[in-house]
């Protein structure tokens, strides 16, 4: 079977770690704290004590790490995987990243011989526990079909978006999306909790209306009922409105809106819900 290494156990790591294991991979785990691989390797995956270590042997790398900084470091850093991995093997970058990052390791990746894929994800901790992901990828055609088995089994659907670069791109904006609908809906809660109104009855008007997206179903029922078990940190959806920003500055759009969500999410970060679900950024308002 496939040899296959996954970089970074977090919230979505371990749930894709896990459909790899339950879909038949020889799976090579790593991650920096070494207790969450404790339950990956009861069921059959081997722990690398560095992601050199990991990558040393396997067909396909798979990493699903926080941000541009650990993602350089866990790839070209000392003891990182790409140096291990062999000519033609495959590196996949399913954190999500810049586009100027993602392109620079293809890049270190090409120098090395090893094919690269970005395939950064929609969906969230449930989807990857699940095998339900989809992946937005960017990168040829025929790396992609050499993955394809990898991809099916840890996601429902794979968009091809383009080159390196694309996906990135289309990630952000999607992020951009969710983080500003995040961020209105907290602001209405609030706003509706001060008005002392009856707030299941007005939340059922943004519910069951015009503004009814998942996002602001399932986000603001988690506000609602207190719910921060995390399915997405705080801090990395900050991480991603700052991605976001500065791609559409690069792009030359003036725009203070993602800026501005942000905020939020960095107010809950200094407010001590930085360990919590994006859903906690309502509790700042709460008490303001
Ligand atoms: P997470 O639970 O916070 O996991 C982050 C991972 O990065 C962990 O493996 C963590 O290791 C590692 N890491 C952080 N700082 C590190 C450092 N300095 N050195 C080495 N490793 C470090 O986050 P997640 O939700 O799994 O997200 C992972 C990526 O997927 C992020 O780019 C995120 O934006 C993206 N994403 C998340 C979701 C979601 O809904 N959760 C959905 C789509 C995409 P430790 O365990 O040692 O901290």
């Amino acid at each position: 079977m496939m040899k296959i290494a996954i970089l970074g156990l977090g919230i979505m790591g371990s749930g894709m770690a896990g459909q790899l294991l339950a879909a038949g991979f020889d799976v090579t785990v790593w991650n920096r704290s070494a207790d969450k691989a404790v339950a990956l390797a009861e069921v059959g995956a081997r722990v690398a004590a560095s992601p050199a270590d990991a990558a040393t042997g396997a067909a396909i790398v798979i990493a699903m790490l926080a941000d541009d900084d650990v993602s350089r470091m866990i790839w070209t850093g000392q003891g990182g995987a790409l140096a291990a991995m062999v000519s033609g093997a495959i590196a996949i970058e399913s954190s999500t990243l810049t586009g100027d990052w993602v392109f620079d390791l293809a890049r270190e990746a090409a120098a090395r011989d090893v094919r690269f894929l970005e395939a950064p994800v929609t969906g969230s901790r449930d989807q990857a526990a699940q095998g339900t992901l989809r992946f937005l990828v960017g990168g040829d055609v025929d790396v992609i079909n050499a993955a394809r088995p990898a991809f099916d089994a840890m996601g429902g659907a794979l968009v091809h978006l383009g080159p390196v670069g694309s996906a990135a791109t289309v990630k952000l904006a999607n992020n951009f999306l969710c983080g500003v609908q995040a961020a209105s809906l907290a602001e209405a809660i609030a706003l509706f909790e001060k008005h002392g109104l009856d707030i299941e009855q007005a939340m059922s008007i943004l519910f069951d209306g015009a503004p009814a997206s998942p996002m602001v179903k399932g986000v603001g029922r988690r506000m609602l009922d207190r719910d921060y078990a995390p399915h997405f940190l705080v801090p990395l959806m900050a991480k991603d409105l700052g991605y976001a920003a500065q791609a559409l500055a690069d792009a030359g759009i003036r725009s203070s809106i993602a800026t501005a969500a942000r905020q939020r999410f960095l107010d809950a970060d200094a407010a001590g819900e930085g360990l919590r679900d994006i859903a906690a950024i309502v509790e700042p308002l709460r008490k303001a």
